[in-house]
């Protein structure tokens, strides 16, 4: 470390050596820390926030709650947890979420190993094993700088943990108050009285604006893209209904897990395409679904993400609740999208359309009048008139719901350097290649857990990420075992899995809009199709590159 030469000697870099460090304290890193200990290995995990959760840990925005239930978005790997654990909702708040975190930490006492508060800058391959390098945001002493030597790291980072703020002329200028649902103060906001905005109509934006509208004096959202939202349908869990699940929970799971997101293995795709039915039987299929409401509602036909004409079919169903939901006919028309349903991620509401209806909320769709500049009262906007002129629209406090620089943009915040000095920026500097989602060739004994290329964001993540620490802990022991020292994916498998990914994605719709799953939402980044559709065959082809002595990888000895 050249910079510590500088340092006064009680701030010089300390040592700790492990098997194996963990970035990231979310559910990913967790569970890695649970299972490294099982397996016997020594691990230490590095945690940027002050407790664990993750993504649970920073979006406490209002309304935040998961659109995966429940009964699936929880670990699997311990009976006595899920049988114990009392989920009161059909979909968990973001606190529940958060306790459940905290609960999984202490039953298995994980806190020992995890630095909180402790953000890992670099990552350096020397002399076979990385240095981890890591700051402390400690008061007492800001800055010291600490590194740790590890045989194998795995980024356990999220893959929306990195928040996209937009920049606006002027955006300095605002004198209100400013908020991203990505990083919401733990303390909350409160927004009685106050006039808001809200930019952006994602999942966030989409949970947040009806209840920021029940508090405010007045709402504005400003959308650039409409989204296509199906009701949550949310509810108490019933607990016949939970006795019934935990009576039966390994195969609820193995249900689940044979779906190709890993989620709703009780309610299969259709049968049929879109297409193929007559519009009596289309509507009645599409209408159950949205009765039921949630992520199934794509569900109710097997062709909805690979034929254009069935999805415009199940697109035109949504734009018609749209368009019987709210009540002015010109918000109506701009809430309703006319892109492909399903291309960008679905979301999942209580109450999102019918907050419009509300006399403290008004719309305005960015498309038609661009953000010209902010000013210290708010923002200024193309007139609606259609003519060159600009309005201005005052607010007390903005919200950014504005996403993630989403699977690589908590990666790429870490100096990543590999073996003969090559730095993973470089690597992916046209988009991030690996082999499975799992490592990159130049980069030894490091893991990505839900990395891009593997099924990740279009899966249940819990169930993704299980899989993906099972791997890699099955893997780090047969490393052991075998007296190998370093494994890393080979150029030429490399090569071939980017194709894959590009080649089973090419076969679907979601190409055909500019979404973050390409990376289209930052300005700059490479635009590349980043997860892989579709769990089953994905895990059946990593269970088969391990059972082949791990082909693919090149490994070497001690
Ligand atoms: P998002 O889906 O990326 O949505 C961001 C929104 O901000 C979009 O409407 C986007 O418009 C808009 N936006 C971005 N940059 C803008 C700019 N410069 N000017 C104006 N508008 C801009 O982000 P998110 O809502 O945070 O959700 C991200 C993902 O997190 C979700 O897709 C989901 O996977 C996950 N999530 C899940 C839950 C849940 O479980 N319920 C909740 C929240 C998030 P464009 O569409 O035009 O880019």
């Amino acid at each position: 470390m050249g910079a510590a030469k500088h340092l006064a000697p009680d701030l010089a870099p300390t040592s700790m050596k492990v098997d194996v460090a963990i970035v990231g304290a979310g559910f990913a890193g967790m569970y890695m820390l649970y299972r490294a200990r099982q397996a016997g290995f020594t691990a230490r995990v590095f945690e940027r926030g002050g407790g664990v959760g993750g993504t649970w840990y920073w979006n406490r925005y209002p309304g935040a709650r998961c659109d995966v239930p429940s009964l699936e978005y929880s670990y699997q790997f311990s009976d006595e947890l899920q049988q114990e654990w009392e989920w009161s909702e059909k979909y968990a708040t973001q606190p529940e979420i958060l306790r459940y975190a905290e609960h999984v930490a202490d039953r298995f006492d994980l806190r020992r190993d995890i630095s909180f508060n402790t953000t890992v800058i670099s990552l350096q391959w020397h002399n076979d094993a990385w240095l981890v390098t890591t700051t402390a945001a400690n008061d007492a002493s800001p800055h010291r700088e600490h590194t740790t030597t590890a045989r194998f790291v795995v980024l356990g980072t999220g893959c929306l943990s990195s928040a996209n703020v937009p920049r606006f002329p002027d955006d300095h200028l605002f004198t209100g108050g400013t908020y991203h649902t990505g990083a919401w103060p733990h303390e909350g906001v409160d927004f009685s009285g106050r006039r808001v905005a809200v930019i952006g109509t994602g999942s966030s934006g989409i949970q947040s604006i009806p209840l920021i509208a029940e508090q405010a004096a007045h709402l504005t959202v400003m959308q650039r893209t409409p989204a296509y939202s199906i009701p949550a349908r949310n509810q108490q869990l019933a607990p016949e209904y939970v006795a019934s699940i935990k009576a039966n929970y390994a195969e609820f799971r193995r249900k689940n897990s044979l779906t190709r997101a890993a989620l709703g293995g009780d309610t299969p795709t259709g049968p049929h395409g879109a297409s193929e039915v007559n519009e009596v039987e289309r509507r009645a299929a599409l209408e159950e679904r949205w009765q039921k409401g949630g992520l199934l509602f794509l569900g109710a036909f097997n062709d909805a993400l690979t034929n254009p004409e069935s999805n415009r079919l199940i697109a035109d169903f949504v734009r018609d609740k749209i368009r019987s939901t709210v009540r002015n006919p010109d918000t109506a028309r701009k809430l309703t999208p006319d892109d492909i349903i399903g291309c960008k991620r679905l979301c999942v509401d209580t109450e999102y359309y019918e907050t419009f209806n509300r006399p403290n909320v008004s719309l305005i769709d960015l498309r038609e009048q661009p953000i010209e500049r902010f000013t210290a009262n708010g923002v200024v906007v193309r007139s609606a008139t259609g003519s060159r002129s600009s309005e201005e629209h005052e607010f007390d406090a903005i919200v950014f719901a504005t996403g993630f620089d989403a699977m690589t943009g908590a990666i790429s915040k870490i100096s990543i350097t590999g073996r003969n000095g090559t730095m993973l920026r470089d690597a992916w500097s046209a988009g991030p290649v690996n082999y499975l989602g799992l490592s990159v060739h130049g980069f030894p004994n490091l893991f990505t857990i839900t990395g891009p290329g593997s099924p990740s964001v279009l899966t249940n993540m819990i169930v993704s990420i299980q899989h993906h620490v099972e791997w890699i802990a099955d893997c780090i022991t047969w490393l052991k075992d075998h007296r190998m020292s370093t494994i890393e994916a080979d150029a030429d498998a490399q090569q071939r899995w980017v194709q894959h990914v590009n080649t089973v994605a090419g076969m679907t719709l979601y190409q055909s809009c500019s979404s973050w799953y390409l990376g289209a939402n930052v300005p700059g980044k490479p635009r590349i199709f980043m997860p892989l559709p579709g769990f089953p065959a994905y895990a059946q082809t990593c269970a088969d590159v391990a059972r082949d002595g791990y082909r693919g990888f090149a490994v070497s000895h001690h």
